[in-house]
């Protein structure tokens, strides 16, 4: 079949599924998971997959699912991602009571989009007509969230990285994949609308813990050492090192504190903060990471309290195939017309950028919702526009990539230079964990 009357079947193919597309978005935003909790939805994605005659297998990293063709063709293999998890956001009217989990990153409608490409395909017969292997991956944990459950899960030995892509590449689930793509849901306005080419900071995560003296506040506080002090000056200081960012390197510190002290009685002796070192380029952040750190350290020894810094690798930034942004352009242009922006730069972080450092990623944001992500503004608007419209576009970009010999796809894989091997890659992972401590003796 030559390829615009395939292209056409499977968007008709889409378009007849949109009843369930848009009820499986629905069911899993009706159902919040947080990362490495998402059993509810790796179930719902296993037995669709399971239903369209894939092989199936269910909780890759604790939950997900890998649905792989049971016939592998010759040629290059295109994963279509699509992420499971919730985020935190209490505030949100449709958040869960009890974990303040809600579906304000549209990760929902990544996986019902990611599900509308295999109905399309499918029903469509296209699989056959493809010089490649499409899988499809239902990935846990994007959210860098609930850190002390995961540190518990490492402990059980369930997990090693706190991501759900690190964790996934750690285990080798992308060792065969030569391109892998998703959409990521953003406030666009009304109707279907994309945005191409966008890069991301990466980020390296950090616990602080500043250890003190209790003691009496008000009978005596000469005899404490306060660490909620120390806190507050290391937070003083990590905004004295913010002159020194490059701004190509888009460094963004935001510490929070996550505990001020026990009681207002006792001088704070426990005082804990967390934040993130956000920037551009891996070095960017490696040396922002110094510098906050030495900030935090000098803070505690002002008065006397101990520091403990854990830092965690979160993601790497985000990096783009001009190639590939241009063939999904292409693909969306018959939807959402002129409405596609090239190019933007988010300060925020994904851990697509992770596999982006690896293999070829596409990585494009695709409208249909209202409100900014992460907040309690954030729904859906436009069901067509956020479900079926990525699932077309995405599926259209596949079979560019996978007709004619795969010639389109094989370009892009030939042309690409990783900018880390999987190896590189881990031992990144393995050199930013770390956890210092510097004791100071009170005078
Ligand atoms: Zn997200």
């Amino acid at each position: 079949m030559p390829r615009d009357p395939l292209k056409h079947a499977v968007f008709e193919a889409i378009d007849a599924e949109k009843e369930t597309i848009i009820a499986l978005g629905e069911s899993l935003y009706a159902r919040p998971e947080l990362g490495y909790r998402e059993h509810f939805a790796t179930e719902q994605v296993a037995e669709l997959f399971t239903g369209l005659g894939f092989d199936v297998e269910k909780n890759i990293a604790v939950t997900g699912v890998a649905a792989r063709p049971t016939r592998v063709s010759p040629g290059p293999v295109v994963s279509v991602l699509g992420e499971l998890d919730a985020i935190v956001c209490p505030e949100h009217p449709d958040a869960d009571p009890d974990t303040g989990a809600v579906h304000a990153c549209g990760h929902h409608i990544q996986v019902a989009a990611m599900a509308g490409v295999a109905l399309g395909l499918s029903a469509a017969g296209a699989f056959d007509h493809l010089d490649g292997t499409v899988n499809f991956m239902a990935v846990p944990a994007e959210e860098f969230v609930e850190m002390a459950f995961r540190a518990r899960l490492k402990q059980e030995g369930k997990i090693t990285w706190y991501g759900g892509k690190q964790e996934l590449i750690a285990k080798g689930f992308f060792d065969t994949t030569d391109i892998a793509m998703m959409a990521h849901a953003l406030d666009l306005g009304p109707g279907p609308a994309a945005v191409i080419g966008a890069t991301g900071n990466g980020f390296i995560g950090k616990e602080i813990r500043f250890t003190g003296k209790e003691a009496h506040a008000g009978a005596a506080p000469h005899d404490g050492v306060n660490a909620l002090n120390a806190a507050m000056l290391a937070m003083m200081n990590i905004h004295a090192q913010r002159e020194t960012f490059r701004d190509e390197d888009h460094i963004r510190v935001h510490p929070i504190l996550t505990k001020g002290g026990d009681a207002v009685n006792v001088v704070p002796a426990d005082v804990r903060m967390e934040s993130f070192v956000r920037g551009r380029t891996i070095q960017g952040m490696q040396d922002a990471s110094k510098k906050v750190d030495r900030a935090i350290q000098a803070g505690a020894m002002a008065v006397g309290a101990s520091s403990t810094i854990h830092s965690m690798p979160g993601y790497l930034p985000l990096l783009t195939v001009p190639e590939l942004d241009a063939l999904f352009k292409e693909n969306a242009l018959p939807f959402c017309g002129p409405r596609v922006i090239e190019g933007a730069e988010f300060a925020g972080s994904f851990d697509m950028g992770d596999l982006s450092h690896l293999i070829p990623c596409l990585h494009p944001f695709t409208g249909g919702v209202t409100g900014n992500i992460h907040t309690r503004e954030f729904s859906v608007s436009d069901p067509e526009a956020a479900y079926l419209f990525p699932a077309k576009a995405l599926a259209g970009t596949l079979i560019d990539l996978l007709r004619d010999g795969a010639k389109k796809g094989k370009a892009i894989i030939d042309g690409f230079s990783p900018r880390l091997t999987k190896a590189q890659y881990l031992g990144f992972l393995e050199t930013t964990l770390e956890t210092r401590t510097v004791d100071q003796d009170p005078l």
